[in-house]
C-alpha cells in the first residue's frame, strides 16, 4: 500500500485537477490575491479590482481572522462574506475564504468558491473530517510546526471523508530565524509534489510577512514546481487592519505577475 492510502501519488502519475469556474486548478497556474481581510465594502471592491487588473484569477480576502490578540480585529463574520461575494462577481473572480470553526462551515460555504483552512487549524481534526463531506475544494494551509508528513496526513483526512477537491498550501514554517515572519520551506514544495497528485499552492505574504521578498520567494516557488500562488494585496497595504507589512499594492501586484508569468514560461522551457 502507498504511504498515504488517498493522497499518495500513484504509479501512473496522475494528478488531480478540478475546474473552479473556468480556472482548472491543478493545470492553470492559479493566482490568488486580494487583502488579509475584507474590512469594509469600498476596501474589498477596490482590492479586486487591482487583483483583476494585475491579472489575478482568484479573490482573497478573511471574514474570519485567526488572530494572535484576542483585541484585534477579528473579521466582519457573514457581512465580510457578503462583501468578499459581491467583489468576485463584480470582477469575475472566483473567491476563497478561512473557514475558521466546524459551526460556519455551512455559512461560509454558502459564499465561497473555495474554502481555506488556516495553519492554525492544520490538525483541527473535526473541522478537516466534516470538511471531508462538503463539495467544494479545500486549501489546506501547513501547520507552522507541522512536518511535511503531518500535513498530508491531514489532507488525507479530508480525502478520507470523500471530498477529493484538496489543495496543499505552503505558508512557511516557524524556526529560530527571526528575521522573517516565518521560514519558506520550498522543499516542501517538491516533496509534497513528489509523494502526492494534489495541487500544491505557496503563500510567500505569510511565510516571509516582508513586502520586498514576496516577489523574490514568489520566482523561487515557481521554479520549485509550485501550481500556484497566494499573495497578499490591498489597496492602501498602511492602513490594514491585519499584516500590514506583508500587503502589495496593486502596482506591486501587478509587478510580481508580469514576472510569474514569464518565470512559467522560463520553467515550461526546461521540461
Ligand atoms: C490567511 O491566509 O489569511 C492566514 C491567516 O494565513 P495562515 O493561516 O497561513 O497564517
Ligand atoms: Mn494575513
Amino acid at each position: 500500500m502507498s504511504k498515504y492510502k488517498l493522497a499518495s501519488l500513484k504509479e501512473d502519475g496522475k494528478r488531480t485537477t478540478f475546474k473552479v469556474e473556468n480556472i482548472e486548478i491543478g493545470k492553470d497556474f492559479l493566482m490568488i490575491a486580494g487583502p488579509c481581510s475584507v474590512e469594509s465594502e469600498e476596501q474589498i471592491m477596490e482590492g479586486a479590482r487591482l487583483a483583476k487588473e494585475a491579472g489575478a484569477n482568484m479573490l482573497r480576502g478573511g471574514a474570519f481572522k485567526p488572530r494572535t490578540s484576542p483585541y484585534d480585529f477579528q473579521g466582519l463574520g457573514r457581512v465580510g462574506l457578503k462583501y468578499l461575494r459581491k467583489a468576485g462577481d463584480e470582477y469575475d473572480l472566483p473567491i476563497i475564504t478561512e473557514v475558521l470553526d466546524v459551526r460556519d462551515i455551512y455559512l461560509v460555504s454558502e459564499y465561497a468558491d473555495v474554502l481555506q483552512v488556516g495553519a492554525r487549524n492544520m490538525q483541527n481534526f473535526t473541522l478537516l473530517t466534516e470538511l471531508g463531506k462538503i463539495d467544494k475544494p479545500i486549501l489546506l494551509k501547513r501547520g507552522m510546526n507541522a512536518t511535511i508528513d503531518e500535513w498530508i496526513n491531514c489532507a488525507e483526512y479530508i480525502l478520507k471523508g470523500g471530498n477529493n477537491k484538496v489543495v496543499l498550501c505552503e505558508r512557511g514554517i516557524r524556526t529560530y530565524e527571526t528575521f522573517t515572519r516565518n521560514t519558506l520551506d520550498l522543499s516542501a514544495v517538491v516533496a509534497a509534489k513528489e509523494l502526492t497528485h494534489l495541487p500544491v499552492v505557496v503563500d510567500p505574504s505569510h511565510a516571509t510577512g516582508r513586502r520586498e521578498m514576496i516577489k523574490p520567494m514568489s520566482l523561487a516557488a515557481v521554479m520549485a514546481g509550485c501550481d500556484g500562488l497566494e499573495i497578499e494585496e490591498h489597496p492602501n497595504p498602511c492602513e490594514a487592519l491585519s499584516d500590514a507589512k506583508q500587503q502589495l499594492t496593486g502596482e506591486e501586484l501587478k509587478d510580481l505577475i508580469k514576472a510569474v508569468n514569464e518565470t512559467l514560461k522560463f520553467r515550461e522551457s526546461l521540461k
